[in-house]
């Protein structure tokens, strides 16, 4: 039997990658308006965050639009913000519960200084992009992924230090939805004489903070889904051929997610779940749920002993004796079980994103995947379509029948070697 695919578009969103650009014309005045900024306050955080894409969108198009007017300012604001996105996902998986950005400042059409936020805690990119331009920071343009912060936490505000390095210009990827910041840090560089453009490369800014985006909007994590299907359409138990490798989709999802839920079938492999990307500083918490009272979950001491290993969450309905010398398991004992609680449970652990991995025993995970669709806690879906046939499916997620019809939007396919992933938000 031959089977026919069609063929698939690849698209990336990964930014170009930039030769040295040695000269540019210099900049034309965008000066923000910052009333009809103002006029969008009210609704900017009363909406959901799918609508709220929707209107920050249509209000950086009417700064992109005064900024067609002037021509070639507009990509080369594109270019220094791709800039500052590629800098940024330079700590991927490192910045949570804060938001990952990046900062590049340009003078005379060149990167005098660059910086990325590395951790939380530590300085933010601005001030690392300030350090590295050094007087070269006076009157130049600074690209900053997110709107700069304006107010004392950990590290001192990042508009004063744009102020001090006399910045003349600040162009900004998107506006932070973190009430403390919240158009207050453009505001303030606006009343400093500086001029601000809003809204360059908007949505590649969102996608890298999703998380944090979600998690500021609405109090939850973002949530997604995975799983894998044969090309026949049935569940398969397995990740395509090097996925867990450094550089494959699941070692990198693992990177970029705080917490992962997983069957409790799967407690003895969790060691088997870790992110094999260089730069991980914390893997993520591996969450399992033992919805039947009866049911023990069965630890692998080696997953659990070693300070290296990653954290287990298990909500259970009784208490749960971990066995001695197993550290890293928190257990948290709960009557009534739901997604709902869990992910509140996450959320006031500072955790921005969580996978829930349909592998194991995916019967285990059938009442919060049902709770996902059902109380709309799902964000995205991804699938991995592996190029098998399956002749017969046995991991059924119950019957399925209490699933209503869902349209995905924005869906991409990615090549992955062999297999497909295809992934798209509910
Ligand atoms: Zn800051």
């Amino acid at each position: 039997m031959q089977i026919t695919c069609l063929p698939v578009s690849i698209s990336s969103n990964t930014p170009r990658i930039s030769t040295p650009v040695l000269s540019l014309p210099s900049y034309p005045r965008h000066i923000f308006n910052l009333a009809s900024f103002q006029n969008r306050k009210h609704g900017f955080f009363s909406i959901s965050s799918k609508r709220l894409q929707k209107s920050q969108t249509s209000f950086s198009k009417s700064v992109l639009a005064a900024m067609k007017s002037e021509q070639g300012t507009e990509s080369d604001d594109a270019f220094y913000m791709r800039k500052c996105v590629e800098l940024a996902k330079r700590a991927i998986g490192c910045t949570s519960p804060n938001p990952m950005v990046g900062c590049v400042i340009v003078k005379d059409g060149k990167i005098v200084g660059e910086g990325f936020h590395p951790k939380a805690g530590q300085p933010h990119a601005e001030v690392f992009a300030l350090r590295d331009a050094g007087d070269l920071a006076e009157n130049a343009t600074a690209y900053v992924s997110l709107e700069p912060c304006n107010h004392y936490g950990r590290t001192p505000p990042c508009t004063e230090a744009l102020i001090k390095a006399k910045v003349k210009r600040v162009v900004v990827g998107m506006v932070d939805p973190n009430p403390i910041v919240y158009s207050s840090g453009i505001s303030r560089l606006i009343d400093a004489g500086i001029d601000v453009t809003v809204g360059v490369e908007e949505d590649l800014c969102k996608k890298m903070n999703e998380g944090f985006i979600h998690r500021m909007l609405t109090g939850k994590p973002f949530l997604a889904l995975r799983y894998s299907i044969s090309f026949n359409g049935c569940f398969l138990d397995k990740i395509g051929e090097g996925a867990l490798d450094t550089g494959g989709y699941y070692s990198k999802l693992l990177q970029e997610y705080d917490a992962i839920i997983l069957s409790s079938s799967f407690s003895d492999k969790l060691s088997s779940i870790s992110s094999q990307e260089a730069n991980v500083s914390n893997q993520p918490i591996q969450i399992i749920v033992v919805s039947n009272a009866q049911q023990s979950p069965i630890f692998a001491s080696s997953n659990t002993v070693e300070e290296s290993a990653p954290k287990v969450l298990l909500f259970t309905k009784k208490e749960y004796v971990t066995e001695s010398g197993i550290s890293n398991v928190e257990t948290v004992v709960w009557e009534k079980m739901n997604l709902d609680s869990i992910l509140d449970y996450c959320y006031h652990r500072g955790l921005c994103s969580v996978l829930l991995d349909l592998r194991g025993n995916i019967k285990d995970l059938e009442v919060l995947l049902r709770d996902g669709f059902e109380q709309k806690l799902l964000q995205k879906i991804m699938v991995e379509v592996l190029p098998e046939w399956c002749a017969k499916d046995e991991r059924l997620v119950g019957s399925m029948n209490w699933l209503e019809s869902k349209a995905v939007k924005d869906l991409q396919p990615k090549q992955l070697g062999g297999s497909v992933l295809l992934e798209g938000y509910l």
